[in-house]
């Protein structure tokens, strides 16, 4: 990241962690309900009727956004459609580690989707990962997906983690979201405590893998997150709405890389990195009053929090010897901040007025993989006028064949 027109130039690289690009034309099918409601009427019948090429406009959508706030590197939780999702990241020269999302047992998921065995699993990542990994001049690659321990055999989790070895890639899964996951974990899988537990106990917690949220593990799970080296992805808008206060500071104290997140648009609604790393800071300095019984304004100082969105993104997609910070031989990924503007201004310390100051607007320009691909907050690649108008069209027509509407709330003229 570049500060422009000013004499403090601060170089950083810019990457975050966790989104949920497919999910894109679902933003605002979802807002204000129940985790039930969320999931069972809106989320996974939007994902079980979208094709390719709604997977494919939503992650164009997506990535927009993603630029429009100095990303240039994302990692899906897990989606469907991952051809799709492929095809967009190409275009919009943007570099990403996608996933396929995996499931392989589980209840209420929609009739039309039918089961996929253990090995249909394996076998369509395998594939997906032949024909994509590595794509794109090396700005795509491909994970492994768990989505999440309820819908996972211990077939699938082992299976994944040894695919995953053998193809040299990682592993991006949803890790103790909510209390009732590790509740689920503790009963079916006979553990006492929850989903870090259970992953412990049955050895599959690796350096490869990416736990998104992480909100509700205790001090011995930390403890096995942080002697594993699994990287945590904290998503502080999505966490506040859906999950709950993760404890970043504990993760961060025990040596584990955390990174920043989005979410998907249906958890957040804004794809901005920007407003997640201001989130981040003041969430988990909020947080100090519950777990220490007063605040604490030097938690998750500004270093730290812009830290996670750089180099600990870096690390968290397995990419850091390439991208994450400005060093000779690493590739160039760079974002140009104007910080003259009425929010930014007067700047006395650039690294504090990055995380608390800056707008998704100051982004001005953004370089991945050495080419443009924003200069002067015009996207390069694609039609942004165009792309929102195909994302209206085929966002309505995917809401009508999926059955979902949303009810009015009050009469807006
Ligand atoms: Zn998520």
């Amino acid at each position: 990241m570049f500060f422009s027109n000013s004499p403090l130039s601060l170089a950083r690289f810019s990457t975050s962690t966790a989104k949920s690009c497919f999910l894109q034309l679902g933003r605002g099918i979802a807002d204000d309900v129940d985790l039930m409601t969320w999931l069972h009427h809106r989320i996974w019948p939007y994902e079980s009727t979208m094709t390719e090429e709604d997977s494919y406009i939503s992650t164009l959508l997506c990535g927009i956004e993603l630029i429009h706030s100095g990303v240039t590197c994302f990692a899906e939780a897990g989606g469907q459609h991952v051809s799709g999702m492929a095809r967009a990241v190409e275009l919009l020269g943007l570099r990403a580690c996608l996933t396929e999302s995996i499931m392989d047992s589980g209840e209420g998921l929609p009739s039309s989707w039918g089961m996929r065995t253990t090995d249909d699993c394996i076998e369509s990542q395998k594939m997906l990962y032949e024909k994509h990994h590595n794509t794109a001049d090396g700005r795509i690659r491909i994970w492994l997906g768990i989505r999440q321990v309820m819908n996972s055999t211990d077939r699938l989790l082992l299976e994944t983690r040894d695919a995953a070895r053998e193809l040299k890639t990682g592993i991006h899964m949803h890790v103790a979201e909510i209390p009732y996951e590790n509740q689920v974990v503790i009963d079916t899988r006979k553990v006492d405590h929850g989903t870090v537990t259970f992953l412990d106990k049955i050895d599959f917690l690796r350096d490869n893998l990416l736990a998104a949220h992480t909100v509700w593990v205790n001090d011995t799970e930390i403890g096995f997150l942080s002697r594993a080296g699994v990287k945590v992805s904290h998503c502080p808008a999505s966490a506040m709405r859906m999950l709950g206060f993760a404890r970043i500071r504990e993760m961060l104290n025990a040596g584990i890389s955390v990174s920043l997140g989005t979410d998907g648009a249906p958890s957040n609604n804004r794809m901005s990195i920007v407003d997640e790393m201001y989130l981040a800071s003041l969430i988990n300095k909020g947080r100090e009053v519950y777990a220490m019984g007063t605040t604490d304004p030097t938690a998750l100082p500004a270093e730290t929090v812009l830290k996670m969105m750089t180099i600990n993104g870096a690390k968290s997609v397995l990419w850091d010897n390439e991208i994450g910070s400005l060093e000779v031989g690493k590739k160039a990924d760079m974002v140009v901040v104007n910080p003259v503007s009425w929010c930014m201004v007067p700047v006395h310390d650039c690294i504090s007025n990055l995380v608390y100051c800056m707008r998704t607007e100051n982004v001005v320009s953004v370089i991945c993989n050495g080419q443009w691909i924003m200069k002067d907050k015009k996207i390069l690649n694609v039609d942004e006028e165009e792309v929102i108008s195909l994302a209206i069209q085929a966002s309505s027509k995917l809401l009508r064949r999926a059955g979902i509407k949303i009810p009015s709330r009050m009469n807006v003229l």
